[in-house]
């Protein structure tokens, strides 16, 4: 169960005393309290964990300072839907919104290679309009004697240059929680010229200390992507550990699954659960087309397969597309062969944008005939 507070409930008015009071005599159950700033005002919010079927729902609201209370199910409490008591879920990011509508393309290099080729792939966003990117600096191999990414003595150059080239976001990675100080101390000596997105990357889905401890930092958002060989639903219950720590600030990504049925694929393509995810959850949706798809196939209508995937997922409704580019791919340190080029960049984008209007139309006629269509 979820109270939610009056707005700018006063934390030490005689009122909040009584309500704390009253949740602490609540025997087997537990109350945890957030506070979630947002432009206008500050929302605190109330989260009773244990038992609490017996606490009745007009009794909860007549406390003092309780505006709403909402009952969730077990399963996703902070992340999931919960019917007619949802909760507006959304999050703002050095400038940027994220939410089920949004649509934000990270295109950028799977892995940090040289500052040349990072300044190029930002100069080349930069002149398309572009403000988000992604760029590896930890990276986890299969293979113990592959390269492994630069790590933290990458990160002063990779900063500068989104500075100076207006990025507001870098989805980057992080395989372990002293990376995400290193990410911090870096950011905190260059002078924060850009935001960084944490990615907990499929190998570590379910690496439950690591999603605890990303959990627990509320500065940066993260982008959680699905385990390649788990269900749904495990996937789901671990991105909550995000939450369930205090960073409900989590995008949720698709990046294909590890079965040999959807060769010459390099992972199954699974942007139809695009809609499944915006129907479970309230979390912003992103498809990773590049690790699902995972190579450079063209079909005869001269679309690659990395771009026919993006755009499957962009009609069906994805928030944020992360893509993997370089400038000379076949340099690239890591997954050269699945990069576009920086030429392609304005193909991609607008073929993006001809898979979203398609998206925005088939919404607008959803809205159309749900007013004559009962089923
Ligand atoms: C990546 O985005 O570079 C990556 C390694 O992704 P995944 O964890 O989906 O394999
Ligand atoms: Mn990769």
């Amino acid at each position: 169960m979820i109270l939610i507070l009056a707005p700018n409930t006063d934390l030490d008015s005689p009122e909040y005393h009584l309500l704390t009071r009253y949740l602490d005599s609540l025997k087997g159950i537990e109350h945890q309290i957030h506070h979630v700033q947002g432009a206008g005002q500050r929302l605190t919010e109330v989260y009773l964990i244990g038992d609490t079927v017996p606490l009745s729902r007009d009794f909860m609201m007549s406390l003092p300072c309780v505006e709403r209370v909402v009952r969730v199910q077990e399963a996703y409490r902070f992340l999931g839907r919960h019917g007619e008591d949802d909760l507006p879920f959304h999050f703002e990011y050095n400038g940027v919104t994220f939410d089920q509508d949004c649509l934000h393309v990270f295109a950028g290099l799977c892995a940090v290679s040289t500052p040349a080729h990072v300044e190029q792939m930002m100069k080349t966003l930069h002149e398309h309009g572009q403000t988000c990117t992604r760029m590896g600096a930890y990276k986890p191999r299969t293979n113990p004697y592959s390269f492994q990414g630069h790590g933290k003595k990458c990160l002063p150059f990779v900063f500068e240059l989104a500075g100076k080239y207006g990025i507001k976001i870098i989805a980057m990675e992080v395989t372990h929680e002293s990376h995400v100080d290193e990410i911090n101390e870096t950011l905190e000596q260059t002078g924060h010229p850009t935001g960084v997105m944490l990615q907990i990357g499929t190998r570590n889905t379910q690496n439950f200390e690591l999603l605890k401890s990303v959990g627990r930092q509320k500065t940066h958002p993260v982008l959680f992507k699905r385990g390649f060989g788990i269900t749904l639903n495990e996937s789901l219950n671990a991105a909550e550990y995000l939450a369930s720590e205090g960073n409900r600030k989590v995008v949720f990504a698709l990046r294909g699954m590890k079965t040999n049925l959807g060769d010459p694929h390099r992972n199954f393509v699974d942007f139809a659960h695009v809609p499944v995810l915006k129907r479970l959850t309230r979390m912003p949706i992103c498809i990773d087309p590049s690790h699902s798809v995972g190579g450079r196939f063209r079909s005869p209508d001269g679309l690659l397969d990395v771009m026919h995937a993006t755009a499957q997922g962009v009609i069906a409704g994805a928030n944020m597309i992360l893509a993997d580019f370089h400038p000379e791919p076949s340099k690239a340190l890591v997954d050269g062969p699945q990069a576009l080029l920086l030429d392609e960049l304005p193909f991609f984008l607008e073929d993006i944008r001809i898979a979203r209007e398609a998206y925005l139309q088939r919404t607008a006629l959803a809205k159309q005939y749900q007013t004559t269509l009962t089923v």
